[in-house]
């Protein structure tokens, strides 16, 4: 058993979306132990995504991110991490399968309605930048 981090993003959000993208991961198994509703400062937003800082999308990524609020999660269940990858589908709606939360729900590469890690290392320190563990209900 594994945990992942998954993010429900503004544009998801602010459809009221909550609702039906926890019910996919509800169907495939995972469970929610953790969640909350919050809005991102702008310099939190840069600090969770401080990899990407190079990156030519990371300024208009975090005035997005922190332009509304998010649902932050914990998920749990059988290799957690991988699963939430294919249930979220391809970082680009796009190029994301059919049935996917961001084939389904995303807007565009940017607004692409979620955020998942990408390791379990990752999830680790990614759950600890929103929780701590007396939040976290397995
Ligand atoms: N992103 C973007 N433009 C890009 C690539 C990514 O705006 O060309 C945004 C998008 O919201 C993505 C986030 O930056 O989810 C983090 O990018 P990453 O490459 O880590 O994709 P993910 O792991 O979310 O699929
Ligand atoms: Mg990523």
């Amino acid at each position: 058993m594994q945990r992942t981090l998954s993010i429900i993003k503004p544009d998801a959000t602010s459809r009221n979306l909550t609702g039906s993208i926890n019910a996919r991961f509800e169907d495939a198994g995972l469970r929610i132990v953790a969640q909350k509703r919050l809005c991102l400062t702008k310099a939190l937003a840069e600090k969770f995504y401080e990899v990407h800082k190079e990156k030519a999308f990371y300024d208009s990524l975090c005035e997005y991110m922190s332009s509304a609020p998010i649902v932050v999660q914990v998920l749990f269940g059988n290799d957690a991490v991988a699963k939430n990858r294919v249930i979220m589908g391809a970082t680009n709606p796009a190029d994301a399968e059919i049935g996917t939360l961001r084939r389904d729900f995303g807007q565009n590469i940017e607004r692409n309605a979620v955020h998942g890690s990408d390791s379990p290392e990752n999830a680790e320190i990614e759950i600890g930048f929103f929780f701590s563990q007396m939040e976290i209900v397995e």
